[in-house]
């Protein structure tokens, strides 16, 4: 992730999904899900899930070679399989050089039970997918079944009703997709999503995919409307959590470390995962948990992505990317100074108090 001087940080800070300058690793638990969201880019049949073996492989591998760092569970839904879930937050609950270890979940494996289990996860960060009001939140996060025209799993209504305990997870972050088709309602929906008791965000708008010109300036509208929003809250002291604003990565949307796809094998980026780039996958393979990369290698695959994506990823689609990242780039840049200001407040008053002070 970004090197150099924290001003070269400051000035790369883009608000995409990657991490805070640590090592990171990517395990793809399984490629099955139980919804077919309208923007997911994944390939979802055909492949295996790991194993609880596995898992504990990769974590081990992770921090005696690359010395450990973040662990992320990812998908496809990785609460498809509670087991593998459990494994992996066990291995890196033993495991003092994991630091954090983040699960992104649809939410649907989610129930009383589970949350509770999971508050209790030290190291854990719960990232929820919620694209917003119940309309928008059921026309992208499609079911996968649909019975007698009735939805057999409604991922909002499932939602909807765990909130107040979601709201008093210690560290729940809530995931907003902004589709090229709810672009014009970012806004509201993320006022929505506010309503519910959310207050820590992570904004994705659609990556990889084509925006019409209307769309996108739907979408820097609605990201000019919700950093109004933000900065209102701030001013007034709210609790407002932007994770984007710690976020820094090299290629939009994937992720970059150590990646240990379903089947085992072991990349420098799960770009993979899209069908639309799947012929990457050769390219992009270092190694197997079998036959482990060196570090070399893998930071030498890494460096190849930016040229293969270019030659990869048809040019509209590219172009519609790289505006939507800019959109997002550019809101992380005008909240920065608003989050730094906020934040000097805070501490002072916690000051002034006796407490000590905490992050936005
Ligand atoms: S929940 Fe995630 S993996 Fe499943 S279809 Fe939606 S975006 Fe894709």
């Amino acid at each position: 992730m970004g090197s150099g001087s924290p001003g070269d940080a400051r000035r790369r800070r883009t608000g995409r999904s990657g991490g805070r300058g640590r090592s990171s690793l990517i395990l793809t638990i399984t490629r099955e899900c139980d919804l077919r969201c309208s923007y997911c880019p994944t390939v979802k049949e055909g492949w295996p899930s790991l194993d609880p073996a596995q898992i504990e492989r990769a974590i081990a591998l992770f921090c005696d070679r690359f010395g450990g760092g973040d662990v992320k569970l990812f998908g496809g839904e990785p609460l498809l399989f509670p087991a593998l879930v459990d494994a992996a937050l066990e291995a890196a609950q033993r495991d003092p050089r994991v630091h954090r270890i983040y699960l992104s979940t649809n939410g649907l494996g989610l129930d009383e039970a589970r949350l509770e289990r999971l508050a209790r996860e030290p190291k854990l960060v719960l990232t929820v997918s919620m694209d917003g009001e119940p309309a928008d939140h059921r026309r992208l996060r499609r079911p996968l079944n649909v019975v007698d025209g009735e939805t057999t799993r409604d991922a909002y209504a499932h939602l909807r009703a765990l909130m107040p305990t979601l709201r008093r997870m210690p560290r729940a972050v809530v995931t907003q997709t902004i589709a090229p088709a709810t672009a014009a309602r970012a806004a509201r929906n993320f006022a929505h999503l506010r309503q519910l008791g959310w207050w820590r965000f992570n904004l994705l708008p659609g990556y990889y995919l084509p925006w019409r010109a209307e769309q996108l300036a739907d979408l820097r509208e609605g990201f000019a409307e919700i950093g109004r929003d933000i900065r209102r809250a701030w001013a007034e002291g709210e609790r407002l959590y932007v994770r984007n604003l710690f976020t820094l990565a090299p290629t939009p949307f994937f992720n970059v470390g150590m990646v240990v796809d379903s089947d085992g094998s072991i990349h420098a980026s799960n770009v993979g995962l899209a069908s639309s780039m799947s012929e990457l996958l050769d390219v992009t393979r270092v190694g197997s948990l079998d036959d482990p990369p060196s570090r070399a290698a893998l930071s030498a695959s890494a460096a190849e992505l930016p040229r293969l994506l270019e030659e990869t990823v048809p040019a509209p689609i590219l172009e519609s990317t790289r505006a939507v990242d800019a959109a997002l780039s550019a809101l992380v840049r005008d909240l920065y100074p608003a989050y730094l200001r906020a934040r000097a407040r805070r501490r002072a008053s916690a000051v002034a108090l006796g407490a000590p002070g905490g992050a936005a």
